[in-house]
């Protein structure tokens, strides 16, 4: 019997084939290549387990597909229907739009013509909003702290409760961090109990600080304590040696206006004496992926002069839309900025516009039931709280979220006892005739 590898084309004679011709004018001779060589090892592969040999024709469509497929977004635009409004997969919070596409005094001083401080606008918003002394800006928190500690502790010591060595998302782990910074990780207390006192034993002449962790995204209770801040700032102060807070989440306003419990922000902390705030921009100050650092100049002046500054140096989208982001704050307008926007929405309206979604599915023949539900901020913040929310329920389950999944735009729900669950809390409402289009395109037929 003759080798049915012999029947598949060779490369060559495939490119010479009218559509993939057409391809290479879209894609790129190089890219289509690559997709013929995929698609001719993967029929290889079938043939190889007694599959019949799939003709020319069936090898263009396959490589054509996959180009299409590769061509589409690299990361497309989604409906968050999830419930979780500052979601780490979907690109923690949404945040406001801002034009970098071109040139922009980014480093430039306008008034004297010559090279300005990048930084020098954000830095100037954040100390007028935070009432901080001093101010700087890197990639995001977990630089952040790697800054501070390489800057301030290499070699040398730094104090933290054993309830408070944390794991944030897989890869930012305290300890790890914290080896990583170069410095020497001194535990205090228990899980459940760290006093002052545990504190006040640890603190010695190669003591560099003594770090205090938001416990952002678990929530501790039961037999537990855990020190004043005001306390620990005393105690640091009183021995010499620095108090910094990663605060993480950046909470920067009354959280009970949204009917979340009200946290310690990060104005607060910095006025009981902490030497140096970190958090997160893309998280409460729903900004970009940014580490925010604030703090007295003391702490904060040598990190802008220490070396590893340059390598975690933000993008200018980042500054650009934190800037912007900090003048909403600074105005007192909060709720044009999105996360707020969405937290503000009055359950009433979600209420409504979930009755008018489903009405709307139901009249096309799909079939949707309004549902109550509770939304989370999400994000490694407030971890035990939720937030009233409206939404429709879908039968069918993660066959339907996969197929709305697939639709134009993707529809990002959750599963729940075999139907997917629609939270509106998250989606804007000018988007409810995406979400409308959307789910009849996947659900109809
Ligand atoms: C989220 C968080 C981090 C990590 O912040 P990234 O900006 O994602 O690097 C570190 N510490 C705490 C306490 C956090 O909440």
């Amino acid at each position: 019997m003759a080798n049915p590898l012999a029947g598949l084309p060779a490369v060559h004679r495939l490119l010479a084939e009218e559509h993939l011709r057409q391809a290479r004018e879209r894609y790129g001779a190089a890219t289509v290549r690559a997709a013929v060589r995929e698609v001719l090892a993967e029929a290889r592969r079938r043939v190889a387990q007694g599959e019949p040999t799939p003709a020319s024709p069936a090898l263009v469509a396959e490589a054509r597909a996959l180009l299409a497929r590769r061509e589409s977004a690299a990361y497309p635009g989604v409906l968050n229907a999830t419930g979780v409004l500052i979601h780490t997969n979907l690109g923690r919070a949404p945040r406001l739009p801002a034009d970098v596409s071109g040139y922009l005094a980014l480093e430039y001083d306008l008034d004297a013509g010559a090279r300005g401080e990048r930084l020098a606008p954000v830095v100037g918003r954040l100390t007028r909003y935070f009432g901080a002394e001093a101010a700087t800006v890197v990639t995001n928190n977990a630089a952040a702290l790697v800054l501070l500690l390489a800057a301030h502790a290499p070699g040398r010591e730094v104090i933290v409760s054993r309830g408070e060595l944390i794991e944030i998302g897989g890869s930012f782990r305290l300890p790890e961090i914290m080896a990583a910074a170069g410095a020497r990780l001194v535990e205090v207390g228990c899980t459940n109990r760290t006093r002052t006192e545990d504190y006040a034993r640890a603190v010695g002449g190669d003591t560099a600080g003594i770090l205090v962790v938001h416990r952002s995204n678990f929530h501790l209770q039961g037999f537990v304590a855990t020190p004043e801040l005001r306390d620990l700032v005393e105690l640091a102060h009183a021995r010499g040696v620095p108090l910094w807070v990663d605060e993480g989440s950046g909470c920067h306003l009354d959280l009970s206006r949204y009917g979340l419990r009200r946290e310690p922000t990060v104005q607060e902390i910095l006025a009981l004496g902490a030497d140096a705030v970190l958090f997160s921009g893309d998280k409460l100050l729903a900004g970009p992926q940014a580490g925010v650092m604030l703090g007295n100049r003391t702490t904060i002046a040598p990190l802008r002069r220490h070396p590893l500054r340059r390598a975690l140096r933000p993008d200018k989208s980042a500054l650009v839309t934190l800037a912007i982001t900090l003048d909403a704050y600074l105005a007192d307008r909060p709720e044009t900025v999105p996360l707020y926007r969405l937290l503000a929405l009055p359950e009433s309206e979600l209420r409504t516009r979930a009755r008018r979604l489903a009405r709307g599915l139901n009249a096309a023949g799909v079939p949707a039931e309004v549902v109550a539900t509770r939304a989370v901020l999400g994000g490694g913040t407030t971890p035990d709280q939720t937030l009233p929310s409206w939404g429709i329920a879908l039968a069918g389950g993660d066959a339907t979220a996969a197929r709305l999944r697939r639709a134009t735009p993707p529809v990002i729900g959750r599963v729940e006892e075999g139907r997917v669950m629609l939270d509106l809390r998250a989606v804007p409402p000018e988007h409810d005739r995406h979400l409308r289009r959307a789910l009849l395109e996947a659900l109809r037929s």
